[in-house]
């Protein structure tokens, strides 16, 4: 690894020192610290990693060798949904896809070849010939699933989930209220919008169904495990 680095950080040098004799060390540095790390870094946590190491550089500085080492292919630009910029190492002729937790944030790496055959037959299939893709996949990690109770608020529920009505808590009139939308216990149900605020959009017996968020803490729902897709006729 560390040698690795060493011909990396060369590399890197001979290209910036053709950009210019300016700050050749201070990049070095930066390139340093960011080839030491194997995270998905944001400007945020690279600028504390460097005064970490003892290097407090200006913010701007920092961002513009970062840009560079983008452009001159060492580091790969990432954004994924939510979250800010980040960077990784580009290592050349390999590639690796993301699983990125809704929740915690964590991002975890895989690399499948079936995947990625996949991806460039659908594309030929399509009489497209492919430059690059991006696989992400987004969803909750193992650590953040553990800690989730087996009977949670539907309010919790995250979009694109299944979950089943076990109970509707808050008494008769908030059973009612949802018998009367043709919510009961036992029904499945998918989360189509949940973003925190508002009414929930749920997809019900191929149909959406909006309800407040008041009445979605009552309804204490457990994920599906029913590997069912229901087929919806689209009716007009
Ligand atoms: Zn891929
Ligand atoms: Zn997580
Ligand atoms: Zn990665």
């Amino acid at each position: 690894m560390e040698n690795n680095n060493y011909f990396e950080k060369l590399n890197f040098k001979a290209l910036v020192e053709a950009d210019g004799n300016e700050r050749i060390q201070d990049k070095l540095n930066i390139i340093g610290v960011f080839l030491g790390t194997e995270e998905h870094i944001t400007l945020e946590q690279m600028y504390r990693l460097l005064r970490e190491k003892g290097y407090d550089y200006e913010p701007e500085f920092v961002r513009q060798c970062m840009k560079r080492m983008v452009d001159l292919g060492f580091a790969q630009k990432k954004q994924f949904e939510s979250q800010p910029v980040r960077y990784e190492h580009h290592h050349l002729g390999r590639h690796h896809d993301h699983l990125i937790c809704t929740k915690c944030g964590r991002i975890e790496e895989f690399a499948n070849e079936d995947m990625e055959r996949l991806q460039v037959k659908i594309a030929i299939q399509q009489g497209f010939h492919m430059l690059q893709h991006r696989m992400e996949i987004y969803g909750l990690c193992s650590e953040c699933l553990t800690q989730r109770r087996p009977l949670m608020p539907l309010a919790m529920a995250k979009n694109g989930e299944r979950v089943v009505v076990r109970e509707i808590a808050g008494g008769m009139s908030a059973r009612t209220r949802l018998a009367d939308m043709g919510l009961r216990t036992g029904d499945h149900i998918e989360i189509i919008n949940n973003n925190g605020m508002g009414r929930l959009i749920l997809g019900h017996d191929c149909m959406r169904l909006a309800i407040g968020r008041g009445i979605a803490q009552k309804i204490m729902v457990s994920l599906d495990d029913e590997d069912r897709s229901t087929v919806c006729d689209e009716k007009n």
